[in-house]
């Protein structure tokens, strides 16, 4: 099993998850495709898991399953718990300074990247915000990064990963994205390392096959899907008279539910090309 992401060679669709269930979900489906995944955790996610039992399980069950499956922290604003996730074996971590100045946003990646990188884990950073709600994370007001600032950003930190806003939004879209396609050639334009798409959830099959020409777009996050697949779970076992105290199974409610995670999950990789 590999330690390290292939995140340079190889496009990854990384995978919000909340447990053990919704792990092995994802997993399942990862091997059902033979390709290797990502699966994150929010930051509060992250700070209610049983953590070393949590990181053995993914180890464990990926091994079984002949996949390499690594461990992400996303959208983190508290350095001491990105930190936490570094010295729990976590194996990249993403500092979200967008609620920041440019400066301080540079300063504190520049703290955690050398946290990570002593560890040799890798770094995401995030330049402009990304609006709409991630977990305890609310942006209103952003959208579109700055080239100008991406620059400068790249130009003073050290980061494996940049996640620039170019008009995605995370959540449900209450309409059609209008996306900055340019900025993605951009940021290519002056950087290799990967860019990361967020916002992914509602994005449509023929927009995740435009983003994954660009041959910069390595990941890119779907955690609201996810979410919404274990509410379909749930309706469908309502639907099933599956909610009826009378004769009352969890067992049985607990597969629709990651069955339809495994659906969700394996049709976004199956888009995958590389
Ligand atoms: P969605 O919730 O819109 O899928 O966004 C996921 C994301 O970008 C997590 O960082």
């Amino acid at each position: 099993m590999n330690r390290y992401i292939d995140i340079n060679k190889k496009s990854f669709f990384a995978f919000n998850i909340w447990d053990v269930n919704s792990a092995k979900a994802v997993i399942d489906a990862a091997c059902n495709c033979s390709r290797d995944v990502i699966l994150q955790t929010s930051e509060r996610v992250f700070k209610e898991l049983d953590k070393k039992e949590f990181r053995q399980y993914i180890k464990d069950y990926s091994y079984e399953k002949n996949i390499n499956t690594y461990l992400h922290l996303d959208h983190c604003r508290n350095i001491d718990v990105l930190k936490k996730a570094v010295d729990c074996n976590w194996d990249s971590v993403m500092y979200d300074g967008s609620g920041e100045s440019l400066q301080n946003n540079i300063s504190n990646t520049n703290i955690c990247s050398e946290y990570a990188h002593n560890s040799d884990i890798l770094i995401e950073a995030e330049v402009g915000s990304i609006i709409g709600v991630e977990d305890d994370i609310s942006v209103r007001e952003g959208g579109i990064a700055s080239l100008n600032d991406v620059n400068t950003f790249l130009q003073n930190t050290s980061v494996d990963l940049i996640a620039v806003a170019f008009g995605t939004a995370h959540g449900l879209y209450k309409g059609k994205p209008i996306l900055h396609y340019e900025l993605i050639d951009q940021v290519k334009a002056l950087t290799d390392i990967p860019f990361v798409v967020h916002g992914g959830t509602g994005l449509s099959d023929e927009v995740f096959k435009k983003l994954l020409s660009y041959s910069n777009v390595k990941k890119i996050n779907i955690s609201t899907e996810m979410k919404q697949a274990y509410r379909r779970g749930i309706q469908k076992s309502y639907e099933n008279n599956l909610l009826l105290e009378d004769g009352f199974e969890a067992t049985k409610i607990e597969k629709l539910i990651n069955d339809e995670i495994f659906s969700a999950a394996l049709n976004k990789m199956t888009l995958l090309n590389d």
